[in-house]
């Protein structure tokens, strides 16, 4: 669960990257963040990662106030989150498995629960078949699976993705977005920005969009009113 209120984000330059931003995501809900260029959704995803703290308001993560949160829980509470991008990120020098793996093994896995968890994670965004393939092997999609894959391996109560299908043609982006509908259902709360009118359209969401900082609508199938 996700609940901002009253959040505003004014930069030390003195830009108002966020104005009274209010919304809940329940557990499990699926929501594309849209907006221009400059509207506020990378400041929001980093509000989200207490990578940055608010000017004021409140963000609460699955009950805890991000606020109160001592520094020293900053790295715990980020293991509860996934976060994927749209450059992917991946280690070139590793194969898919050993991308996924190592997200594991930091946490301090067993090899038990490794040689367990990562092939039913690469099963999960249908990529058991390339488990030895290196990242430029890939195609793009690909790619973004084994990120998803990896972002997913620690059983993150949140995902953000920030632009997943932005280096995507539409039929890759389409098949990302369905494996994050997926990831939803299952019971983590997905929250994605993107650019995408035609993906927006095509998933029938919750759609929260921002406009100079600030949320001028939020509802479900945004598209039957344009
Ligand atoms: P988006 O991701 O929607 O393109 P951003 O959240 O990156 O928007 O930026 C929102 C506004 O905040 C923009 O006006 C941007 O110039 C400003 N901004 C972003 N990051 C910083 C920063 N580190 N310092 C000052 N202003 C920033
Ligand atoms: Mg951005």
């Amino acid at each position: 669960m996700i609940r901002l209120s009253d959040v505003s984000m004014i930069y030390k330059a003195g830009n108002k990257a966020l104005q009274d931003v209010s919304f809940t995501v329940e557990a499990g809900g699926f929501v594309f963040i849209v907006g221009r260029s400059g509207s506020g959704k990378s400041t929001l995803l980093k509000l989200l990662l207490k990578e940055l703290e608010p000017s004021s308001g409140q963000i609460l993560v699955n009950g805890v106030d991000l606020g109160d949160m001592p520094r020293r829980h900053i790295p715990r509470y980020r293991r509860t989150l996934g976060v994927v991008f749209q450059d992917f990120r991946l280690l070139k020098d590793r194969n898919v498995f050993e991308n996924v793996a190592f997200a594991l093994r930091v946490t301090g896995a067993s090899g038990r629960q490794i040689r367990e968890r990562v092939p039913r994670m690469l099963g999960m965004v249908g990529l058991s078949s390339k488990y030895k393939a290196y990242p430029e092997q890939l195609s793009g999609g690909e790619q973004q699976r084994v990120a998803i894959a990896r972002a997913l391996i620690n059983r993150p109560d949140v995902l953000l993705a920030d632009e997943p299908t932005g280096n995507l043609d539409s039929f890759h982006a389409v098949e990302i977005m369905k494996l994050l509908e997926k990831i939803s259902q299952r019971g983590t709360t997905v929250l994605v920005v993107t650019h995408s009118h035609e993906i927006v359209e095509t998933m029938g969401k919750r759609v929260i969009t921002l406009e100079k900082g600030r949320v001028v609508r939020d509802e479900d199938c945004w598209y039957l009113d344009a």
